[in-house]
């Protein structure tokens, strides 16, 4: 099969027939063999009674429902395990992607040899108040993840191989970082094609202003397992070590002031009075602290079943 389509849906009954019929009509035009996979996302409405309604007359569509609505990212991740194109496409369901990509994005896999294809909505038709914290969530996201060459991140349409969709999983609201979770997975070759966006058609955005607060969280646990995900105590070794020469230079300090002030007549040094007595008391707590973090990461990371997969490229 070339083409898996994987398109999450939560409340879209009214863009899914339109959205089906146009996919069709693009994979005849180029003679692909495909299937569709949408997700419904615990909908309320009657988006699932019209994929069934849609799977009856096309036999491609295929369709998984959630019993409660989970979010976007786990909606991807169970249409990626189900998925068995060689490249699978993701897309959204509320008409905003354009199925006309499909074909550029499948040649840009099969032919220029990306591993992922993200959308790129260069002009896009969303509110002022989306469009300009997506700027600087991209610019944080490019540095971080040093993956420099992609300007939108969080795109719905984006074309993968097949072998990256199945060593990746996409968890909690992870669908703004595929391609960082691409990246930490060893697929370097991630490419981006301008998309067309247009304005949702029917009904409103799923998503609400905290989508920023919890991209930047979001972005911060990623980074900190790529770097440090299997050996933690790496970092918290490190800032314990810090916090207890720190500490220690403080106690010092206390030390040779206190000696200083008992073999003088004229000046007397109350340890409670000086500043570096709190400071190495605060320095040492956080010290043990960070220290403790760093053991039971490495504890758990011992026991982690992850902590020895690696994703080999070649064998000879
Ligand atoms: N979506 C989903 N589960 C959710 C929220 C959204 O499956 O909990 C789907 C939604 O139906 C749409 C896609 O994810 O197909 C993108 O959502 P939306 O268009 O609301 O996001 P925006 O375009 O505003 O970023
Ligand atoms: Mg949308």
């Amino acid at each position: 099969m070339d083409i898996s389509v994987v398109i999450p849906l939560y409340n879209e009954e009214e863009s899914l027939p339109e959205l089906a019929s146009w996919i069709e009509r693009v994979m005849q035009a180029n003679g692909f063999t495909y299937e569709i996979l949408f997700i419904d996302d615990g909908s309320t409405d009657s988006s699932f009674e019209v994929v069934k309604s849609l799977a009856s007359s096309n036999p491609n569509i295929r369709a998984v429902s959630f019993s409660r609505n989970y979010g976007k990212s786990p909606a991807l991740n169970i249409g990626f395990r189900k998925a068995k194109g060689d490249v699978v496409i993701t897309m959204d369901a509320d008409l905003q992607d354009s199925p006309d990509e499909i074909p550029e994005l499948y040649r840009m896999i099969t032919e220029d040899g990306y591993d992922l294809v993200s959308g790129w909505k260069k002009k896009r038709y969303d509110p002022l108040s989306k469009t300009l914290p997506t700027k600087l969530f991209n610019a944080t996201a490019r540095a971080v993840s040093g993956i420099k060459n992609l300007h939108d991140f969080n795109c719905g349409l984006k074309a993968y191989r097949s072998a990256v969709v199945k060593h990746i999983e996409v968890y909690g609201d992870m669908h703004r970082y595929i391609p960082y979770l691409a990246k930490n997975a060893g697929y370097h070759k991630i490419g981006e094609k301008v998309v067309h966006h247009q304005a949702r058609k029917y009904g409103h955005t799923k998503f609400g202003l905290d989508r920023f607060v919890n991209g930047y969280l979001d972005l911060g646990t990623l980074w900190f397992q790529s770097k440090f995900g299997v050996k933690p105590m790496h970092i918290f070794g490190l800032l314990g070590s810090l916090m207890f020469i720190i500490g220690f230079l403080a106690v010092l300090v206390v030390l040779i002031l206190k000696i200083i002030s008992i073999n003088s007549d004229t000046y007397y040094f109350y340890v409670t009075n000086s500043v570096y007595f709190y400071l190495s008391l605060a320095a040492m707590i956080m010290g043990l602290q960070f220290f403790l973090s760093g053991f039971i990461g490495e504890l758990i990371t011992r026991n982690s079943p992850e902590r020895n997969n690696y994703l080999v490229a070649e064998e000879i």
